[in-house]
């Protein structure tokens, strides 16, 4: 008998933010499948097989995944954030598409979380108060040229951005091109934030104008929210609310 597979966000960081739903699963599953530092979060007493592998070897653990449940186990693959943005969700579905049709018969739940840009939204006020989009800023599955065209359409589009996997030590220069071409295409004062490992104990928020942002305030544990041109800040005795107004004056908007 098969058992299940269910790929499942483990929010941005804090235990508060795992939803009741992913704590249920984690409690019912036989087999834990994941990136070591995500599986380490876990804090269930459930003493299910925890099978842990490297950073980047994403279809490998999904095939892991899928085997585990084809043999009858209930594994939980868990993620960061929410498992369909820029993580396991869509690795599964490519080894579904191109593997066994027995695979096609299978158990798979995928159970959401609270992405990164979700929290760093709340942290700083309202930032997407208005039309965004979001963007992965690592060109290991594209080309740089892709993601460059991509931002260029979205400042056009004069969306707000949020940027996933600005900077790692493997790709320490694309993050300064796109501030270059941030640079060329909108304005100086333009409104950015760098949340920083938000909702841990190592959170860092910082909002800056463009003119200011380095390179090096980016790296693998940051998402970058870029604000488009009606993105404000609100100055109090606390920290400053970004916001982006919900409506757009029709005269602007050509
Ligand atoms: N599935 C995840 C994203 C994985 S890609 C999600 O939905 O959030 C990894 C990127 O997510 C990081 O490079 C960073 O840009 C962002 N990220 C993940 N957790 C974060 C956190 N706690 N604070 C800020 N950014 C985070």
């Amino acid at each position: 008998m098969s058992g299940w597979l269910a790929i499942i966000g483990l929010g941005p960081g804090s235990s508060a933010q795992i939803t009741p739903e992913v704590t249920q699963l984690l409690s019912e599953a036989t087999d834990i499948v994941g990136y070591e530092s995500y599986v380490h979060r876990i804090t269930s007493r459930n003493p299910a097989v925890r099978h842990l592998s490297g950073n980047r070897v994403e279809l490998e653990r999904a095939y892991q995944a899928l085997n585990l449940a084809t043999d009858g186990k209930n594994v939980a693959l868990v993620t960061s954030g929410d498992p369909g943005i820029f993580a396991m969700a869509a690795a599964v579905f490519e080894a579904v598409d191109a593997g066994p049709k027995t695979w096609r018969s299978l158990d798979i739940r995928v159970l959401p979380g609270i992405t990164a840009l979700l929290a760093a939204s709340a942290r700083t006020g309202a930032p997407l108060g208005n039309d965004f989009c979001a963007i992965n800023l690592s060109d290991n599955l594209k080309p740089w040229a892709l993601i460059e065209k991509r931002l260029r359409l979205a400042i056009d589009g004069d969306f707000v951005i949020a940027c996933y996997n600005p900077r790692s030590n493997a790709r320490p220069n694309g993050f300064a091109k796109v501030l270059k071409l941030l640079q060329r295409e909108t304005d100086r004062k333009r409104t950015l934030i760098f949340a920083r490992a938000v909702s841990t104990k190592h959170e860092h928020i910082q909002v800056i104008p463009l003119e200011d942002c380095r390179p090096d305030m980016a790296d693998m544990q940051t998402l970058i929210i870029i604000g488009n041109s009606m993105t404000r800040i609100i100055e109090t005795t606390g920290q400053p609310w970004v916001y982006t107004p919900r409506s757009v004056d029709p005269e602007k908007s050509q």
